[in-house]
């Protein structure tokens, strides 16, 4: 096997001491292993080696950083440019290192970065307890809460950055630091949306939340100018304990509803609301009247059915653009649906997400998520079938991305895919930009941690 011999096999042989799972091409388990959630995306490192602890960590930096191999690291593997793959080099790959614990009387959690959102999400709902993660559960804690989290309960609670009370961290030189408002406060402000730059994160203590009344679950409506604007319009005027999460597509599949309506374009919205249950019903009620749904799920609920099952091996093969825009108002909504009509891509979406509420009450410098006073996240997406396809459905995004008036000085990390260097500099726009680079110079001068979406330590160093 050409990964194991060679060049490589003085690296792989350094790491016999680890006390995780080594796993290389001649292994049994290596194509499961080294598979990452998308689609087309067919990396074969060297090794991935599934770490047990700290010091599996650091011997697997060590070991990359004295040979020069690329190194990946993985939590939930969902990067949708596959940064948590690698040809040839090694994955420290953290889905072992998953433990959570809970502590209801401080209303805290240290929880190890391989755990998903959903398991913590199970493991928090014992204890009537929350932290806002995405709208997927099998997401990574490492990828999600190093980017932002942006999810069910953005208005209500923030970001997920924003319930963040500690981390630790292994950085390329091989310390293991914890970071929190007091001791390394400059990577503690860096973590919080400054991504995998900075080291391998192995747990993070979160500050935990009660939710006694929650309802939420999905909304279906047909799609027009008018309701989408005016789900907008209601999204922005509601109060901060409902976030809702717009989705503007076709109905292909959707096993809730009839087969035909499953050509429709239609609104699948995901509401949450973070309260009393009569409250919930009077936040609601006019997305109800928008029109007459074809579908509504909405109850009162535990949030972690907010986290249904998934299937394992779904792989969608998807392009992507976000962006930030200031309004959908008719016109907006009218080039929406004119986009999604003549695509057909076997499913494409706008997905709308309205921010504000508790995520806007944070400082714009206070972590490295700059963008607090933007009103709406937009994600366009379209699965493709083939390299030639892929072409098509990318013109697709970008030419829809570009006709929704995106504040283009302005991106949030976490939706980023292969946008380019100015799109990077856009998510961390000026100091915030400038002060990640410094603290980037301290803490990986050599920019060992380079698969994500990159900052360069600063010249000065
Ligand atoms: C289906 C889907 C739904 C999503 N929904 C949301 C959403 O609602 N809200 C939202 O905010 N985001 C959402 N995202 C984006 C998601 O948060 C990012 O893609 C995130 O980076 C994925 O984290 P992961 O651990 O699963 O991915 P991975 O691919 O494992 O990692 C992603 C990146 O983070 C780095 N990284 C991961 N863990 C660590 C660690 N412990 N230490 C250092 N670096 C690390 C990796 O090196 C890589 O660069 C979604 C993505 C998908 C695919």
């Amino acid at each position: 096997m050409s990964s194991t011999t060679g060049t490589v096999q003085r690296p792989l042989n350094k790491l016999t001491g680890v006390k995780g799972r080594v796993i290389t091409a001649d292994d049994p388990s290596y194509d499961e292993a080294r598979t990452v959630f998308y689609g087309g995306i067919d990396k074969r490192p060297s090794a991935i080696i599934q770490v047990a602890d700290v010091d599996d960590v650091r011997r697997v930096i060590r070991t990359a950083r004295g040979e020069g191999i690329e190194l990946a690291i993985r939590s939930g593997g969902h990067s949708i440019v596959g940064h948590s793959a690698t040809d040839g080099g090694l994955v420290i790959d953290l889905r072992a290192m998953s433990k959570i614990e809970i502590d209801p009387e401080t209303r805290t959690a240290w929880v190890e970065t391989g755990a998903t959102a959903k398991q913590v999400t199970e493991a928090l709902s014992e204890h009537g307890l929350v932290i806002g993660f995405g709208d997927s559960g099998s997401v990574g804690v490492g990828g999600i809460t190093l980017g932002g989290g942006i999810g069910f309960l953005v208005r209500a609670l923030g970001m997920t950055i924003d319930s963040l009370l500690a981390a630790e961290v292994v950085t390329a030189d091989g310390r293991h630091l914890r970071a929190d408002a007091n001791e390394h406060a400059d990577l503690f402000w860096a973590i919080r949306g400054g991504g995998g730059n900075f080291g391998v994160v192995t747990r993070v203590q979160f500050r935990l939340h009660e939710l006694p009344h929650f309802t939420g679950g999905i909304l279906v409506l047909p799609a027009t100018p008018e309701t989408i604007a005016g789900f907008v319009a209601l999204s922005m005027a509601a109060p901060n304990e409902l976030s809702t999460i717009g989705n503007v597509m076709n109905a292909a599949h959707f096993p809730f509803l009839p087969e035909e309506l499953h050509d429709r374009l239609v609104i699948m919205a995901f509401i949450a609301f973070a309260g009393e249950d009569e409250s919930a019903t009077r936040a609601i009620a006019p997305f109800r009247s928008l029109a007459e749904p074809l579908a509504d799920m909405v109850k009162p609920q535990p949030y972690v059915a907010m986290y249904p099952p998934e299937d394992p091996n779904y792989r969608p093969t998807a392009v992507a653009r976000t962006m930030f825009v200031n309004s959908i108002g008719n016109t907006a909504a009218d080039t929406i649906l004119d986009y999604l009509t003549k695509s057909d891509a076997a499913m494409r979406v706008a997905q709308i997400r309205v921010l504000g509420g508790a995520l806007a009450r944070v400082p714009a410098d206070a972590t490295a998520y700059a963008h607090r006073s933007q009103p709406m996240l937009v994600n366009v997406a379209a699965f493709y079938t083939s390299e030639a396809d892929r072409e098509v459905r990318k013109a697709w995004v970008t030419e829809l991305h570009g006709k929704l008036q995106p504040n283009e000085d302005a991106a949030y990390v976490g939706f980023l895919t292969d946008d380019g260097q100015a799109r990077i500099s856009a998510a961390y726009p000026g100091a915030t930009g400038e002060r990640l680079s410094r603290i980037k110079s301290i803490y990986d001068p050599t920019n060992l941690f380079r698969l994500n979406q990159n900052i360069s330590p600063s010249a000065e160093s």
